[in-house]
């Protein structure tokens, strides 16, 4: 990142609770840090349980404040819009701040604040269409309507891998309901957190209707189980790890608080025969290296039918070669550094477990340090088994794992072996065969002929211990709202 670029009025070192920027009450701050370099360019409030306090009780209060909660639809439509319009002003900016705080290449950090910025627009649109019902009574003296209400204050808790995208797809979604929200980002990536929160300011939310606790890991359970247990939160929206996701969901028991959960995937990639060997390469290289392989819908178990495995391979590997890694923000690399240590001992560890269980790597395989620390080749292994944690376990990383499989019964019995259901990606052009896979794949969301399938006005989730709730499309409003029934008698 250039230093113009860090001086940038979007580069806030504060956190924003009521309305103001602010600091830990302590005083104390943590290093955010450029994992393609490992400078520290930053240093943000290391916000702990107490500056929580004050934010819920901010959003509290601005949730029963007169301008919020007699807002209309429209209204917040309009704040919306101007938000929206606001960080379209500014994509290039906040890309560039992404990619400094997550090594993210800048033309994906580009991509990801479109994205981003559309679920703004979607929910500006869809907050006017949060329509009630009016139902025919079976008494014939009573009339039945049923109203959507906002739930109140939503604590959002976010990871680094998207962190633009992620807080928009909850924030807006929350916003247009009516709620007021406290937001968690990923300790990794609090700047672009801030720059969002900049330009909500600039777009005139009430002060408390958005609020952002900055922290290091070391206070993220502290903050996380008290949104969980404060009794002014009425809900949880969370994306990360299935462990934490598990503890959330736990703690929300407690008070049976709402909770949308957006937890880690497995996804299966099936090329059957009869598939565009092509168009399937094409949509490995998207699904699996987007991100250096960081996201939760990555292809996790490539699973190749025999007859095509030796031709899908060789062009993959040929195209894997191709890639060029770097620091993400030269135009041309496409793989950037992975976001931090923690990430980079799992992905060595798990590809030195599949190698001593006989696997085999086909391509790659090493660290890069020569490159920076946090740099890991982009990698084919093959001869993986059900015993490896390369099967079991998401990788987070740019390494592709090769099944190759006889029938469509043994991919499908492959690919459900997981308590995850996130998303699947499968290549065939035999029409009958996708109507049973799509029916028989147990997962929320499926790419077929398509390696990349993100998108607002489509709903988003997984089923098993993928998570729980929608995200993004008309359903993504239904973590916010709850419907009140009116029963009105005698008439
Ligand atoms: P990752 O392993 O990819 O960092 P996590 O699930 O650990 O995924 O992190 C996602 C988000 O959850 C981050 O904002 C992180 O700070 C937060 N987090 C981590 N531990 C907890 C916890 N115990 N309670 C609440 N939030 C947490």
């Amino acid at each position: 990142i250039q230093v113009s670029r860090m001086l940038s009025s979007l580069v806030k070192t504060l956190g924003f609770v009521d309305g103001k920027w602010t600091n830990s009450c302590d005083g104390k701050k943590f290093d955010v840090i450029n994992p393609a370099n490992m400078n520290v360019i930053a240093q943000v409030p290391d916000m702990n349980k107490e500056d929580c306090q004050r934010a819920i009780d901010a959003a509290n209060d601005a949730f029963y404040s007169k301008e919020w909660h007699n807002s209309t639809a429209k209204e917040r439509s309009n704040l919306l819009k101007k938000w929206f319009n606001l960080l379209e002003q500014h994509k290039q900016e906040i890309a560039e701040i992404m990619t400094a705080e997550s090594g993210k290449p800048i033309g994906e950090s580009l991509g990801e604040v479109g994205y981003g910025n559309s679920f703004i627009e979607w929910f500006a649109e869809e907050a006017r269409r949060i329509y009630g019902e009016i139902v025919p009574s079976p008494v014939a003296s009573r009339q039945i309507m049923m109203t959507r209400h906002p739930i109140g204050v939503a604590g959002l808790i976010t990871p680094w891998n998207f962190p633009h995208a992620m807080i928009t797809r909850k924030a807006g979604a929350a916003l247009a309901a009516g709620c007021t929200v406290v937001l968690k980002p990923a300790e990794d990536t609090p700047l672009t957190a801030l720059a969002i929160c900049k330009l909500a300011e600039e777009a005139g939310f009430p002060p408390g209707v958005i609020n952002c606790i900055t922290s290091s890991r070391i206070h993220a359970a502290e903050i996380g189980e008290l949104l969980c247990k404060s009794p002014k939160v009425a809900g949880i929206s969370f994306t990360g790890s299935t462990q934490v996701g598990k503890l959330l969901y736990r703690q929300c028991s407690e008070g049976i608080k709402r909770i949308g959960l957006e937890l880690g995937g497995n996804a299966p990639f099936i090329v059957f025969k009869s598939a565009n060997i092509d168009h399937a390469v094409q949509g490995a290289m998207t699904s699996k290296f987007r991100n250096c392989g960081q996201t939760c819908v990555s292809a996790n178990r490539f699973l190749i039918q025999e007859e095509v495995f030796d031709e899908f391979t060789g062009k993959l590997t040929e195209q894997i070669k191709a890639l060029k890694i770097g620091d993400g923000s030269n135009a041309d690399v496409k793989i950037g550094p992975l976001i931090n240590e923690a990430q980079l001992h799992k992905v060595q560890a798990m590809v030195s477990d599949a190698t001593c269980n006989g696997a085999k790597i086909i391509h790659g395989g090493r660290h890069l340090s020569d490159i920076g620390p946090l740099f890991f080749e982009p990698t084919i292994v093959t001869d993986i088994k059900t015993n490896m944690n390369l099967y079991n376990d998401e990788v987070f990383g740019p390494v592709v794992s090769l099944i190759k499989f006889k029938t469509e019964d043994e991919a499908l019995k492959i690919a459900n072996s997981t308590q995850r259901g996130l998303a699947g990606y499968f290549f065939s052009q035999d029409i009958s065969q996708i109507f049973r896979i799509n029916k028989d794949l147990e997962v929320g969301m499926i790419g077929i002929n398509e390696g990349l399938i993100s998108t607002t006005e489509a709903a988003f989730g997984g089923i098993k211990e993928s998570g729980l709730g929608r995200e993004g499309s008309k359903h993504g409003i239904d973590d916010y709202v709850y419907i009140k029934y009116l029963c009105y008698g005698n008439l």
